[in-house]
This record gives structure tokens, sequence and C-alpha cells, in this order.
């Protein structure tokens, strides 16, 4: 876990399965900004890039975009029969 160079929050991922996961319920994620390449800080509202908070842990995020992506190709490879 990092934490916001500004303000000291400890960043956590917003996905449903971290959430799952994280006993600590009363720490906000941090939130993904319109164009999904950009994350803010959900204490100060500090926006940085992906690579800017590069101690964040980004697997997670990474691991479900592949997840989704294979789902979507097994599906096409399914109605093409
Ligand atoms: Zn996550
Ligand atoms: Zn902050």
């Amino acid at each position: 876990m990092s934490f916001c160079p500004k303000c000291g929050y400890p960043q956590v991922c917003p996905c449903p399965a971290c959430t799952e996961r994280r006993k600590d319920k009363k720490t906000k994620p941090w939130k993904w900004a319109l164009d999904k390449n950009t994350i803010i800080c959900a204490n100060c509202g500090l926006a940085k890039a992906i690579d800017w908070w590069e101690n964040l842990d980004m697997e997670c995020y990474e691991k479900e975009i592949k997840e989704s992506i294979e789902k979507e190709k097994r599906r096409q490879n399914e109605r093409k029969g």
C-alpha cells in the first residue's frame, strides 16, 4: 500500500475484489478519472497519471482488464461456432 504524498492518506484499490478483501472499510479507495489513466486521491483530490503513482498496487486492476478481454474473446469465438 502506498500513501498520498500530499495528504498522507492511504491509497487503496476501488475494485470490488479489493473492497471485499479489505477489512478496513473506513478507508476510502482512490478514484479513477474519466480517462481511466488518472488516479485521484479520495481525501485531497490530488490527480496524477497511473505512472506517477507507481508504488500503488496496480496488479489487481491490470489482471481484471486482461480477464475481461479474454472473456470477450471467448464469447466472440463461441458466436462464430
Ligand atoms: Zn483491486
Ligand atoms: Zn491526498
